[in-house]
């Protein structure tokens, strides 16, 4: 699964390349996903019905007075299959663990594909804490009930729009543990995917090298050559034995 966020850019300027991507990922062997802006998603949807389109963000409220706020529904009608939800910059901006379970129940609630994502700060990794740190997170963020659909997005906060990525191996721990909580869950089928500073460049490697089942991708989004070299990649993957998935 290749999943773009393009957070708060786009206006309705950037729909031709939603309809360059879309034409990048008319196969069948993989699971694309565009997080566009919200504004966006009702012409996404309508210009490129192959292309699953997602939002970055809901409220955790089906209805009610929460002026400027917009439900999983309400996105859901829009046009959108997929939903971020605890990215590290909702959660700087005031999403602790309980709002981003919250948030994810009534996405699931709405009918929405959910990529739950979890990720260590840098301070956390130099102590040694990365894996308990968010296993710890991923355990508080999980609400009660859940449905099927789930994907975790390990996304270290020193990786996102740093240029860096973590080893293999440090991908490799980090991944077990996330597996570890979806299996004491009885989560079956839950992809885990990483995140941060993903280039066209180290798409193969990352795929191939790490247990992972997709990549979420920022910055190397926004341009469709980029993504779509990045998707390209991972079609090129799809036939080649990789690890399998220890659920
Ligand atoms: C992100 O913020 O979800 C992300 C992966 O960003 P980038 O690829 O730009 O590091």
């Amino acid at each position: 699964m290749i999943v773009g966020n393009w957070k708060m850019h786009g206006d309705g300027a950037w729909l031709d390349r939603v309809a360059a991507i879309a034409g990048a990922v008319a196969v069948p062997q993989i699971d694309v996903a565009l997080c566009v802006p919200a504004t966006l998603i009702h012409r996404a949807a309508t210009i490129a019905p192959g292309l699953t389109i997602g939002a970055q963000d809901c409220h955790w409220a089906a209805t009610g007075a929460h002026t400027g706020a917009i439900s999983a529904m309400m996105l859901r009608e829009a046009g959108a299959q997929v939903m971020i939800l605890g990215h590290s910059e909702r959660r700087a901006a005031g999403d602790d663990d309980a709002h981003v379970a919250a948030k994810v129940a009534a996405a699931q609630n709405a009918g929405l594909r959910v990529i739950l994502c979890v990720g260590e700060s840098a301070a956390e990794r130099d102590d040694g804490a990365a894996t308990a740190r968010v296993r710890a997170q991923l355990i508080a963020s999980l609400p009660e009930r859940l449905t099927a659909g789930l994907t975790i997005a390990y996304e270290p906060i020193w990786a996102i729009g740093r240029g860096v990525i973590p080893s293999p191996v440090e991908i490799t721990s980090v991944v077990d543990g996330i597996r570890s909580v979806l299996t004491a869950r009885n989560v079956a089928n839950a992809r885990v995917l990483y995140g941060g500073s993903v280039t066209a460049a180290a798409t193969r490697d990352l795929l191939a090298r790490t247990d992972i089942d997709g990549l979420l991708v920022g910055a190397a989004s926004l341009k469709p050559a980029t993504f779509s070299e990045i998707i390209g990649a991972a079609i090129g993957l799809t036939n080649l034995d990789r690890p399998k998935p220890r659920l």
